[in-house]
């Protein structure tokens, strides 16, 4: 079976992206599975430090690899914003296929020496890991929101530039870049998300096939809420990954409450959970969709 960068590879040759969902338990991890099964696509199950606590990096590890070496389907595995060396060798340690290093906060310089840090270890342990890092404010967290996070990027003076890109790549030897190009992490309540800047997208993987040589593979972050549009769009101005996690926690509680209403005396976790499983698919299916050009 191709490995993640050569699927990562292909998608970028025939401009489609790969989905990012993220779980931290059974019933979403079976209906992300199950809608890429489906599909026929290949798909990225992330899963960040709080969510991988709870579902325990190794037996994620396990289910993803049974899914992979017994059934041959194409799942890979991503630590999602991961914070510390620590926990990068936990997941390396564990046999993530991929880890995003989360500097973002720090400032720029710093950012660049601790991912720099990071990669020169996954290098030397892992070499088949892929390693990725953000730059720029984007919010942090998986949540609904009433209003933007504080300090935000969204105004074009605050996104990545092209010139920031290339420097960060080029001083981290990162495989990944997640950029600031108007995209923020967690769903609007009542407002439609800010404006991707697709000009900035281009301009971004241009300078670094230009820089490097070859193509670095953007992610974009925090998609859930922005419409198919919005997303085909940032798709074709040279995006390779969509993160989705706000919609997935969303959709879970909704189809727990549903099942709850539905079946006031139900007391089997599994005829109570499959209300989230079947809403959660539902939003994979159309998201995988869109990003395959299926
Ligand atoms: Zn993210």
């Amino acid at each position: 079976m191709k490995n993640l960068r050569e699927i990562i590879a292909e998608a970028e040759k025939k401009k489609v992206a790969i989905g990012h969902f993220n779980v931290s338990e059974l019933a979403a991890f079976r209906a992300v599975t199950k809608a890429a099964r489906d599909l026929g696509v290949p798909v990225i199950i992330g899963t960040s430090e709080g969510e991988r606590d709870f579902i325990d990096i190794h037996d994620a590890v396990a289910m993803v690899r049974d899914l992979r070496e017994k059934h041959g389907q194409p799942v890979f595995l991503n630590a999602d914003h991961t914070h510390s060396i620590e926990k990068v060798k936990e997941a390396v340690e564990a046999g993530y296929d991929a880890i995003l290093f989360d500097g973002a906060a720090l400032p720029f310089e710093e950012n660049i020496q601790k991912t720099r840090e990071v990669v020169t270890y996954v290098k030397k342990m892992a070499p088949q890991i892929l390693v990725e890092a953000e730059i720029g404010n984007i919010g942090s967290g998986s949540t609904i929101r009433k209003e933007l996070p504080h300090g935000a990027a969204i105004n074009p003076e605050d996104l990545t530039t092209p010139e920031e890109a290339v420097r960060f790549v080029k001083g981290t030897e990162i495989d990944l870049l997640a950029p600031a190009v108007g995209n923020i992490h967690g769903m609007f309540a009542n407002a439609p998300e800010p404006a991707l800047d697709n000009q900035r997208i281009k301009l971004i993987r241009e300078a670094l096939r230009q820089a490097q040589g070859k193509p670095v593979p953007l992610v974009l972050h925090g998609a859930s809420g922005n419409t198919d549009e919005e997303l085909k769009t940032a798709i074709t101005a040279g995006i390779s990954i969509i993160h989705i996690s706000t919609e997935i926690r969303v959709a879970w509680r909704k189809g727990v409450e549903k099942s709850l209403e539905e079946k006031p005396d139900e007391v089997t976790p599994y005829k109570l959970l499959s209300g989230a499983e079947n809403k959660i698919y539902e939003i994979v299916l159309a998201r995988l969709k869109l990003f395959s050009g299926r």
